[in-house]
């Protein structure tokens, strides 16, 4: 029988990562299954348990369990710990739940492979100081970024980060409409405005002279709003799509040992020959 492995999360119908694991587990020649399991809100724990004793082999979390998949863990890595967060567990022989945050390792890799990014000494703008923000500050700041500035629109949050992380002074948190003066390396908008339409309000000075602006959300032509806005004003601008196509490829290596390739997972993604 294949080894079957499932993605949980709340919505969760329109999912890529099923098309994704499954031209992973083509391409690697694994014998796998890939579902998506939409968890009820308070159930998530039920709901993974009752895979993993049916003979899962492993899961991927995404919204809005992620926090509560990290205290489900019997062991985290040290990434996950940082993050507070687990989008990757593993289920070991004898039933152990292990966690793993692959999420800041697909955006280091998206940036640094696909788009040639040297993050070493690199200033950052971050937006948002959500899950996402929380899960790319550890490997940003492992990759040698110089000094990362956290804005969010609650500003008490993105302080909450600057505690966290920033041991080291290379992490400052402010408001939106008070960030330092660019120019910034790479701007990243980890907001969730992107999902509402919107686009975080932001002077755009700031962004000026900017190499990338990078949005975490994504869409199949990769026009989000972010993107449009930061292209319509002359900057080089891309979506999450790499960083999810990544983040998948990690958790897969992880689970299968086998890395697979993302380049054509990402075209065929793009070409819309892939779906839900
Ligand atoms: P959270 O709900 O944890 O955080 C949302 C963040 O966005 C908060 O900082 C919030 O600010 C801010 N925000 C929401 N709406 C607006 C707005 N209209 N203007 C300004 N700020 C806003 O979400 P996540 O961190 O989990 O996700 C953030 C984004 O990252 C999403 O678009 C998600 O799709 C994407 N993502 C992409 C991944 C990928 O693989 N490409 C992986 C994980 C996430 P406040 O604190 O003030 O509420």
């Amino acid at each position: 029988m294949s080894d079957r492995y499932a993605v949980f999360g709340n919505p969760v119908r329109h999912s890529l990562s099923p098309r994704i694991h499954a031209l992973f587990a083509a391409a690697t020649g694994q014998d796998l299954t890939y579902e998506a399991v939409e968890a009820p809100v308070g159930g998530f724990r039920e709901a993974v348990l009752a895979f993993r004793d049916a003979g899962g082999r492993g899961a991927n979390v995404t919204v809005p369990f992620k926090e509560e998949a990290y205290a489900l863990c019997a062991r985290v890595s040290e990434r996950a710990q940082r993050a507070a967060a687990v989008n990757t567990l593993s289920f070991e022989a004898g039933g152990a739940v292990v966690g793993d945050n692959t999420d800041g390792a697909g955006l280091v890799r998206d940036l640094t492979q696909r788009l040639g990014l040297d993050l070493g000494g690199a200033r950052i703008l971050l937006l948002g100081a959500g899950g996402a923000a929380r899960g790319v500050l550890g490997p940003l700041l492992l990759e040698g970024a110089a000094e990362i500035v956290v804005a969010n629109r609650t500003e008490a949050r993105a302080r909450a980060l600057e505690r966290a992380f920033g041991g080291l002074g290379r992490v400052r948190a402010c408001g939106l409409a008070a960030i330092p003066p660019g120019p910034y390396d790479l701007v990243l908008n980890a907001t969730a405005a992107s999902l509402a339409g919107e686009v975080p309000p932001l002077d755009e000075v700031v962004l000026a002279g900017a190499p990338l602006c990078y949005d975490l959300a994504y869409a199949r032509d990769g026009l989000t709003p972010f993107v449009a806005w930061a292209r319509g004003r002359g900057l080089r601008a891309e979506d999450g799509l790499g960083m999810l196509v990544e983040q998948a490829a990690e958790a897969f290596a992880l689970w299968r040992g086998v890395r697979p390739e993302t380049a054509p997972v990402l075209a065929a993604l793009r070409g819309g020959a892939a779906g839900q």
